[in-house]
């Protein structure tokens, strides 16, 4: 580790420091809740020229590269202010050339977010639209890549977070790569959590961002890519402030993000990176919110909940839910109870069935988890609730789903 800044003043916390007393637990896919440790890294200003800060820049791309599994140094890390959605458009306006074609694979908001994006960027593109929460698979995709010669690239969301479902990101990279395509992956609520090597699953680039599975706060994105890929980029971008190659080159160059970057944020992201590396990585963090969906799910179910999807493409960042059929259930009241019991839980993104989200990410484990269906239980009683079984059409519509 390098001996300057962040290291130095932040003090090297090992895992496991609870969030704030008093505070509801976040139990969204991001902005999520971070532990006390995280938090306190941010009580301290950093000029983003000075060398300090560069050695913080410097150790959180090392850092991401070594959680992609990069060892030949074949690719790098590109940081990004904003949102996952302006890395996400960085990403595409960057790697995608004016003259390209994408196949985007969409099964919810987020992968309909890119073709959306694409519209804006004025980069052609085609769809594989499986609706709301049936995952595309590989032969479809394989069908699709033959059937027109002009896509050159293909882009996945991993996890798309607005069911929950966890796309089989192996089998798509495989028939991509077979094919000599490029895969761009929205990998921005499972990287750091779901396996995503590059040595097992060869990719263009992926994005992820400060505020999902590593446990910091909101504040910018980053790209995985090919030092290859950013090298061929220079000029491509429709955008200054989003051009990857520039912000590449520059912090190359001088160690430095181009424009003000949000140090409080990487301060804090570097506190979480430790945190992460010290609970044992992407295996170690994987495996606690798998605890915590295992527990979560197993007691709702004990509640009478069902969940949209089955075990094997339930992911264990966020699980939807369908609400309970009953007269007396209301998503508004039984949000404000789980919120007065200290739990924040997310609507659903459901067209067809209503429906609500819990996510497992974040800085809790399974005795928070046990906490919040005991809160989920008072919460139908005082609401009335006796059952919370789903309507048939929401049973139907699973029933596709499995089909
Ligand atoms: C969170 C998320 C994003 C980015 O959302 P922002 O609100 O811009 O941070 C993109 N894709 C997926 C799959 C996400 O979960």
């Amino acid at each position: 580790m390098t001996p300057t800044g962040g290291a130095t003043v932040t003090p090297n916390f090992s895992m496991g420091e609870a969030p704030l007393e008093g505070e509801p637990y976040l139990l969204t896919p991001g902005p999520l809740t971070t532990s006390a440790s995280v938090k306190r890294a941010m009580l301290r200003d950093w000029g983003s020229w000075d060398g300090d800060f560069r050695a913080m820049t410097a150790e959180l791309r090392r850092r991401l590269l070594a959680i992609a599994g990069d060892t030949q140094g074949a690719y790098d890390c590109v940081p990004m202010q904003g949102s996952g959605t302006f890395a996400v458009e960085a990403m595409l306006g960057s790697f995608l050339p004016r003259d390209g074609k994408a196949l985007v694979l969409v099964n919810g908001a987020y992968g309909q977010r890119i073709a959306q994006t694409l519209d804006y960027l004025g980069r052609a593109y085609t769809v594989i639209d499986k609706g709301d929460y049936l995952p595309p698979r590989g032969p479809e995709v394989a069908a699709a890549l033959e059937a027109d010669p002009a896509l050159t690239h293909v882009v996945l969301v991993h996890c798309e977070t607005s069911s929950g479902i966890l796309n089989p990101v192996a089998e798509i990279a495989q028939v991509v790569g077979a094919r000599g395509k490029k895969l761009l992956i929205d990998s921005m609520s499972a990287f750091g959590a779901l396996p995503l090597d590059l040595r097992d699953i060869p990719y263009t680039a992926m994005v992820s961002s400060a505020n999902k599975c590593i446990e910091g706060v909101p504040g910018f994105g980053f790209v995985i890519a090919r030092r290859e890929e950013l090298e061929q980029s220079k000029g491509r971008s429709h955008s200054l402030s989003l051009d990857l190659h520039a912000q590449w080159s520059n912090m190359e160059k001088t160690g430095q993000w181009r424009y003000t970057p949000p140090t409080h944020v990487v301060a804090a992201f570097l506190q979480a990176l430790r945190e992460h590396e010290a609970e044992g990585g992407v295996a170690g963090r994987g495996k606690r919110y798998a605890e915590n969906r295992d527990v979560m799910v197993a007691g709702m179910r004990k509640l009478g909940f069902e969940t949209l999807l089955q075990d094997g493409w339930l992911s264990p960042i966020i699980v939807t839910f369908f609400n309970p059929a009953h007269p007396k259930f209301g998503f508004q009241t039984f949000y404000d109870l789980l919120k007065s019991k200290g739990f924040i839980i997310y609507p659903g993104k459901l067209t067809v069935v209503d429906s609500f989200r819990i996510g497992c990410i974040g800085r809790m484990d399974a005795t928070v988890m046990r906490r919040l269906v005991g809160a989920v239980a008072e919460a139908l009683q005082e609401m009335g609730v006796d059952d919370a079984t789903p309507p048939a059409a929401a049973m139907d519509e699973r029933a596709k789903l499995v089909a």
